[in-house]
């Protein structure tokens, strides 16, 4: 187990087995190109550690608070047409496999794209190398008032407008709002963007909650990570009350897939407390949602009624079904054997079996959602 941020049964076994007694013992590799540390450090206490030197990774989700081994087994990502998923800045892993074995392996390795994105199935990660780059200023302005007809019309150049871009919905009459992250630019943020106009103060993704916990967002240049989460570090954003839903459809189809769900929207908007679209780029992990596609991802924070969130999927399944919909591995969806969706799934079976020949790591959400072979 990471940090048990997971919404389904992904981490749930007879047996959890944490490592947060042992020590994370960050060490900056590579003349500054790269850092170690252990598994089940968070991305907060990496910042941290990366604050001391002067150094960054390229992007964070939305709360700091989750343990690298846990987010990069599900593709945990941020938002930006040029980002990918955290997974994508592991250039190392030390895995003590199913058999016993420590294997060290990095980038360009054979099977290493099969091992990065590992759904907990291979084995305990005792180590991850990260690729990191000189620390970086980030500044974020949100917008309200966006209107759906402006979003559909301009999705590619909305979500283009910064290094990080996310929309928050609640399925209304309106889309939203869009809150855009910049990294260093002397530009002035415009007054209005798509008929949306720039908010004065600062905005929680919930319209109407109050903002003290969410990041800085008027216009001033901070350190990237102040910024590139939505919450601020020192403070939990999620106390239990609340599920998440999240599915990744190929970039190209984003218009329609959003349009396919505002024509079914009375089956899910009461039960959202806000919903976000992100951009996430494509990448070359065997189990990445993002494998060799670019993607929108439409996420769902739902108010806690299970049985009504499943319904409520199940619905939102159906009408991304035409645009090759697969779900953040982390979240809730309804779908069976979603691992036969994948190109590599054989491969990734072929190298559990050489890593956990025992099935030591495995549980009956693995047998059932990834390899479709069991019940969970
Ligand atoms: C409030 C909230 C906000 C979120 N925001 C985002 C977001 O912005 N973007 C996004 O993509 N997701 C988001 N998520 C989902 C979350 O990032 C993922 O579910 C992530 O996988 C959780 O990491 P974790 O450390 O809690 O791992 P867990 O949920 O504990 O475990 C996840 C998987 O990792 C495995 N695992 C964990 N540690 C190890 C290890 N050391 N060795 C081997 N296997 C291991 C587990 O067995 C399991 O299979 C959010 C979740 C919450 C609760």
């Amino acid at each position: 187990m990471g940090s048990g941020h997971s919404f389904n049964a992904i981490a749930d076994g007879e047996v959890a087995l944490s490592l947060t007694d042992l020590p994370i013992n960050p060490v900056v590799e590579n003349d500054g190109r790269q850092v170690s540390v252990a598994g089940h450090c968070t991305y907060g206490e990496l910042a941290l550690f990366l604050h001391r030197h002067r150094l960054a990774i390229h992007n964070l989700a939305s709360l700091p608070h989750i343990s690298i081994a846990g987010a990069i087994a599900t593709a945990t990502h941020g938002s930006g047409n040029r980002n990918g998923n955290l997974a994508t800045a592991v250039s190392g892993l030390e895995i003590v496999s199913g058999d016993g074995r420590l294997m060290k392996v990095t980038r360009g390795d054979a099977d290493f794209a099969g091992m990065v994105v590992h759904l907990g199935a291979l084995g305990v990660v005792t180590r991850v190398t990260l690729d990191v780059q000189p620390e970086f200023q980030v500044a974020q302005c949100v917008y309200d008032g966006l209107a759906w007809d402006k979003l559909l019309a301009n999705l590619d150049e909305i979500m283009a407008l910064g290094y990080s871009v996310s929309v928050f919905t609640q399925w209304g009459q309106q889309a939203g709002s869009i809150w855009v992250k910049r990294t260093a630019s002397t530009d002035e943020w415009p007054a209005e963007v798509h008929g949306a106009t720039r908010a004065m103060l600062n905005r929680h993704p919930i319209s109407g909650l109050d903002a003290q916990n969410s990041t800085e967002q008027l216009g001033q240049y901070g350190r990237w990570s102040d910024r590139l989460p939505h919450f601020k570090m020192g403070f939990t954003p999620s106390n239990g009350e609340e599920i998440q839903s999240e599915f990744h459809i190929p970039r190209e189809y984003g218009v329609a897939a959003i349009d396919a769900l505002l024509s079914i929207r009375e089956k899910f908007a009461h039960l959202v407390q806000a919903a976000e679209f992100r951009t996430v780029a494509a990448d070359e992990l065997w189990l990445s949602p993002q494998y060799r596609r670019d993607t929108l991802s439409i996420h769902f924070t739902w108010t806690r009624d299970q049985d009504a969130v499943n319904a409520a999927a199940r619905h939102i399944e159906q009408a991304l079904s035409p645009f090759a919909p697969l779900p953040h591995w982390g979240k809730v969806f309804t779908g069976h054997h979603i691992g036969g969706k994948y190109e590599k799934l054989v491969e990734f079976g072929r190298l559990r079996d050489r890593m956990d020949p025992e099935r030591t790591f495995s549980n009956p959400w693995l047998e059932n959602v990834v390899f479709g072979s069991g019940e969970g």
